[in-house]
């Protein structure tokens, strides 16, 4: 990957000066054409939300799942030494540059799925509420990268606000837009961090869908503007779940912090443990599907040129 051996994320869509947006087509082929997995259906998982918010650090707890061993993963033991430095997508510096746009681990993981290999895709996007960003600048991210993934894990801080949901309305709307059918998206992870309340709803799936619930439950309080948005969002996509996370601790934003697993507090690793498996568990992986048809890693290297002239037109 561009002459370097080591697997990091590339940046494959980039949003220009001009707020045109610039396809990669060389990093692009180079994952997606590769010849071991052009032909196999293919998981996209997609993390978007604001600046800051702990995605890329998640992204790469996703990497260490996936690349641990079979065995690791089965016994809940994938995530591995409590001194070893995290790596993966955080590395600023490194070939995974800080600019509004879409980056794809460089590395397409191949992973059983009903007894056939699949491969996953792991997505970041970049800008997203970002103070220099426009706002059509972060509803396209957010719309390709919803449109192209397979789950999309809505980040947000603390809590699933009245600002978030109109955000993800105007987003998906956005996407819709580029859609030639009316078919619904896939999975939409309401991912709540450093979730305050975990004695009104626990941290997991179980709190998510209660908080969920609770937030997306029509009242006679709501405008018009705000029933829409909220039976909206449940046409949109085919699941939305909900999952609450608790905090890190603080010594992850100390500037010497490096991921290191002893840094973190048990619970927010005990939530890792139940969060991950249940994204990328064999039985939980979600397969692309678009107009009901399965995508192979190579088709969506057309969707991605696609969609990109779509939002640039
Ligand atoms: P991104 O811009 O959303 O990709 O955010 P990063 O993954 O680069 O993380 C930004 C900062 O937040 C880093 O200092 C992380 O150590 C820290 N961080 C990561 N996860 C969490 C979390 O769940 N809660 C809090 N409070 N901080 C986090
Ligand atoms: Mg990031």
């Amino acid at each position: 990957m561009s002459g370097l051996d080591e697997p990091c994320g590339i940046q494959v869509v980039k949003v220009k000066d001009d707020h045109t947006y610039k396809l990669d087509e060389g990093a692009l082929k180079e994952i997606l054409l590769r010849e071991d997995v052009k032909d196999l259906p293919v998981v996209l998982v997609s993390v978007a939300g604001a600046y800051r918010g702990g995605k890329s650090f998640l992204l790469d707890f996703f990497i260490k799942y996936l690349s641990a061993p079979e065995s690791l993963r089965n016994s809940g033991q994938w995530l591995g030494d409590e001194n070893e430095p995290l790596s993966g997508f955080r590395w600023r510096g490194g070939c995974d540059r800080e600019t509004t746009g879409l980056h794809l681990w460089s590395e397409p993981i191949k992973i059983l799925y009903k007894g056939q290999p699949v491969v996953v895709l792991l997505m970041d996007t970049q800008g997203t509420f970002d103070s220099s960003s426009t706002v059509r600048d972060c509803s396209t991210i957010f719309a390709l990268s919803t449109l192209l993934s397979s789950v999309q894990i809505y980040n947000l801080k603390e809590n699933i606000k009245e600002d978030d949901l109109q955000h993800l309305h105007l987003f998906v709307e956005y996407g819709k837009l580029a859609q030639d059918q009316e078919t619904a998206f896939q999975v939409l992870m309401f991912l709540v961090r450093d979730w305050p309340y975990p004695y009104q709803h626990a941290y997991g799936a179980v709190g998510g869908e209660q908080l969920l619930a609770k937030r997306l439950e029509i009242n006679a309080s709501h405008t018009e503007d705000m029933r829409d948005l909220r039976k909206s969002i449940y046409t949109f996509f085919n699941a939305v779940k909900g999952f609450l996370m608790p905090h890190p601790g603080f010594s992850v934003s100390e500037e010497k912090f490096d991921g290191r697993l002893f840094s973190i507090r048990d619970e927010f690793k005990k939530s890792l443990l139940d969060l991950v498996p249940s994204i990328f568990g064999p039985e939980n992986l979600t397969p692309k599907n678009i107009n009901g048809q399965p995508v192979k890693c190579c088709d969506l290297f057309y969707y991605f040129k696609t969609y990109m002239n779509i939002f640039n037109s």
